[in-house]
């Protein structure tokens, strides 16, 4: 998948909000899965499952919300523009590596 942070219009980031969608999609599945199982043995196993997964489509749908609002791509820490390669990467990243970096430091 390729990321043209430099195309305008009215295809701009319809790759991104595919790829977040379906990514969605997948993570409501697999939050379906982890609530009906029922299996005790993993109960552990599946609580941290389930936050992993809820943080997931956290993420996910705030990555659409800016692509709707057009704030995506931008550092929601310091607005700066965040590399496309990262978004390549991680198509729902919020912070540029710098901000990413700070946090976890
Ligand atoms: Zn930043």
């Amino acid at each position: 998948m390729t990321i043209d942070i430099e195309t305008t219009g009215r295809g701009q980031f319809a790759a991104v909000r595919a790829t977040l969608s379906e990514d969605f999609a997948t993570q409501t599945a697999r939050l379906q899965q982890l609530t009906a199982a029922s299996d005790s043995a993993e109960a552990h196993n599946r609580a941290a499952m389930l936050t992993a997964t809820r943080q997931n489509l956290d993420q996910i749908s705030g990555a659409l919300r800016r692509i709707a609002d057009g704030t995506y791509g931008a550092c929601v820490q310091c607005g700066s523009a965040i590399p496309p390669e990262r978004l390549e990467i991680l198509p729902h990243a919020q912070h540029c590596v710098p901000c990413k970096e700070k946090h976890h430091g």
